[in-house]
């Protein structure tokens, strides 16, 4: 019986691409394990925030303790003030000018704090909020290595069994032309065997003379696309 060339390589050929899509997902998965660009981002946020209230809260804790000094020149001055000690109304006058301009700084000192207190709480959040970010992109990526290590275990089973199909049936076609499907391969994107149907080629889709089909359905001898130089196998 007649070995059909043709039919050979297509076959040949539907087991190759197989491979190729096969290593294709393969590296894919290997890039996602590899990646982890979401947590180095993640990580970084929580950092930028970190800093970002560290100089407030140390602004909130300087205020205070400034509040707390003014408050307490205040209550000494006033001591002064009501000790019945001085007696000299200009003395007297300066001293309670003096209570006044304390009380006044006091007053403002308080406001400047309590909007610091308010910035280093927004600060607060934004820790906490980069935080959870982060723990959910850990968390995320934990879930997807898992089905990714899965996969990839599945992947690579897969592609020796294919490699295996392929060199049973590679054992089984003449060198000369797995030669020329060889040569033939790298030229043509991978794809040198094209299926020849009533349309014409389906990789080019031109039609064939008459004595093109005829040979493509005997199945003598290899034939070749008049168009893009394909290998043609009968439908
Ligand atoms: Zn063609």
């Amino acid at each position: 019986m007649q070995v059909n060339q043709a039919a050979q390589l297509y076959r040949l050929q539907t087991l190759d691409l197989n491979i190729a899509k096969l290593r294709n997902r393969l590296k894919q998965i290997d890039d996602l394990l590899g990646n982890d660009e979401e947590i180095v981002k993640a990580t970084a946020q929580v950092a930028a925030a970190q800093a970002a209230q560290k100089p407030l809260h140390a602004r909130a804790t300087e205020l205070d303790l400034e509040v707390k000094s003014v408050a307490a020149k205040i209550s000494e001055t006033e001591t002064e003030l009501y000790s019945g000690k001085q007696s000299n109304p200009k003395a007297l006058k300066e001293l309670q000018e003096e209570v006044n301009a304390l009380k006044r700084r006091e007053t403002s000192l308080q406001e400047t704090l309590l909007a610091t207190m308010q910035q280093v709480e927004d600060a607060n959040n934004a820790i906490t909020a980069a935080e959870s970010a982060l723990t959910v992109a850990n968390e995320t990526k934990a879930g997807r290595q898992i089905d990714l290590q899965a996969e990839k275990e599945k992947v690579v089973s897969d592609i020796a069994a294919v490699e295996t199909k392929r060199r049973d049936h590679a054992a089984k076609i003449d060198p000369a032309a797995i030669k020329i499907y060889d040569g033939l391969r790298s030229r043509m994107k991978g794809v040198p065997v094209a299926v020849l149907g009533p349309d014409g080629c389906s990789y080019c889709h031109v039609e064939q003379t008459s004595l093109i089909n005829q040979q493509v359905r005997m199945g003598t001898k290899i034939v070749y696309c008049e168009s893009c130089g394909r290998i043609l196998a009968s439908a």
